[in-house]
């Protein structure tokens, strides 16, 4: 089976050819955990989810790394606002990260690094850099010289006065080019910080990734990935150091082959971001009753590479078509299949999802429904029990008292405006592994 993805620092569509094919390494750039993740975050963890999905379908060994960013300003920002400790605070929004990923089907990564457990491994490569000539010292700073590195911008292709059109308003004394970016700086007293050969510290956000990915896939390895956004300067930079400090100035892909990036959620066109307030988390909906295969669904319907629009009647569609699917599944006795080559072709195709879920209608019309079953666990939908999913097996449950019960509690703390007990009551629900959705016709429960 043939893959073929774009590789943006190639910038054309290429075959993949892995570095081993007995096992294909992948990363992703994850969140970095201060607050409760949007839908545009959750976009890159399908994708990558999906193209994790596909790589295992066609290689006997995928090791899937995705990292988690537990130390950095904004956290510390967080921190301090709300009065907890940075270990507390990332702890609970990387628990919230994962309970979204499950939600939305994700299977979690082979390996989640966090930053503050490669503090080491990010000194030395600081230590390398600055020993091959790439970095330098300064009032506590370590940082990376780009001039010392001609073929930086190659992988976002920006000029020399892009790079630096950001900085040039306020460079920082200390700088020796404008361009130049931090590996390291100083923390003082209250701040989070290692002591290092360079002073009591903490690490850039970009030489996280470096160290990680090193420490977890070795170099080069074959496929990184991550949101549009990161190209420039997150990946540029991650490029830089980790070919700088191995030697390897000349050959961008000495740190990873093949670059894959997911283009923007947007709302009304533009970005979904915390900064423009135009977001809206995972949390947020599934709170509302929407089930996370919908929201994945939703985040698949337009190609990855694509801008994506998030919509009511995006997630309304994703919702009539899902609905759909579990009709005919659970209409037929479905047995074991194997995936349709047409469906496979099409994910094989740069990870064309729009092709998939018009293959995926193609397979509904012709009432193929093992087929459709097996198709969907490739892009990880359709796996639910149809009766579940269609919320038939609520009535015949022994238990159903107990659950209509707290149902109907909840419904009285919402009318009584005690959000608070209405929220608790859920919790509790989901405690006890029933999962309710609030429809028009009333709230359905089913088992999660
Ligand atoms: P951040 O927490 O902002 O560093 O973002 C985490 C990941 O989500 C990165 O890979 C970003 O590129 C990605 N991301 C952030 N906003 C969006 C968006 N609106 N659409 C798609 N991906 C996004
Ligand atoms: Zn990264």
């Amino acid at each position: 089976m043939q893959l073929r993805f774009y590789n943006s620092l190639t910038r054309s569509k290429d075959i993949f050819t892995p570095l081993d094919a007995g096992h294909v390494r992948l990363y992703a750039c994850g969140p970095t955990v201060y607050d409760v993740a949007h839908i545009g975050n959750f976009r890159m963890a399908v994708v990558f989810d999906v193209l994790n999905r596909l790589l295992r379908h066609v290689y006997p060994r995928v090791t899937y790394v995705s990292n988690i960013t537990d130390v950095d300003d904004k956290i510390m920002i967080a921190a301090s606002e709300r009065g907890e400790d940075i270990v507390t605070l990332t702890q609970k929004y990387t628990k919230i990260y994962n309970d979204d990923l499950r939600s939305l089907k994700c299977e979690l990564p082979d390996i989640q690094p966090r930053a503050t457990d490669h503090i080491p491994q990010m000194i030395k490569l600081c230590e390398d850099l600055i020993a091959r000539g790439h970095a330098y010292v300064a009032e506590g700073h370590v940082l990376f010289h780009v001039p010392s590195f001609p073929a930086y911008g190659g992988l976002s292709g920006r000029s020399r006065d892009d790079q630096i059109a950001g900085a040039r308003v306020d460079v920082a004394p200390y700088k020796k080019d404008a361009a130049d970016f931090v590996l390291w700086k100083p923390s003082t007293g209250e701040q989070v910080g290692w002591d290092s050969p360079f002073g009591r510290g903490r690490p850039g956000w970009h030489i996280e990734c470096s160290a990680m990915a090193e420490a977890h896939l070795g170099l080069p390895f074959d496929i990184h990935g991550g949101g549009a956004d990161l190209k420039f300067p997150h990946h540029e930079n991650e490029i830089a150091q980790s070919c700088c400090a191995h030697g390897h100035t000349h050959d961008l892909s000495h740190f990873a082959k093949v670059w894959i990036h997911n283009g923007f959620l947007t709302v009304e066109g533009e970005k979904m971001s915390k900064s423009l307030g135009n977001f809206t988390t995972a949390q947020d909906l599934l709170a509302k009753g929407v089930k996370g295969e919908v929201i994945r669904y939703a985040l698949l319907a337009g190609h990855y590479r694509q801008p994506l629009d998030w919509t009511q009647n995006g997630v309304h569609q994703a919702k009539a078509q899902l609905d759909k699917f579990y009709k005919l599944l659970h209409a037929q006795e479905v047995l074991e299949a194997d995936i349709p080559h047409t469906v496979l072709e099409a994910l094989a195709d740069d990870l064309n999802t729009p092709k998939v879920i018009a293959e995926l209608n193609a397979l509904y019309n012709a009432g193929d429904a093992a087929g459709l079953k097996a198709a969907g666990a490739l892009i990880g939908i359709l796996q639910d029990n149809p009766r579940a999913w269609l919320g038939l097996d609520n009535q015949a449950d022994g238990d159903a008292d107990w659950i209509t019960d707290l149902i109907n509690a909840r419904a009285a703390a919402k009318k009584a405006k005690d959000f608070a007990m209405a929220d608790s009551i859920r919790a509790e629900l989901l405690n006890q592994g029933i999962v309710i959705e609030d429809t028009k016709d009333g709230t359905l429960w089913r088992r999660g």
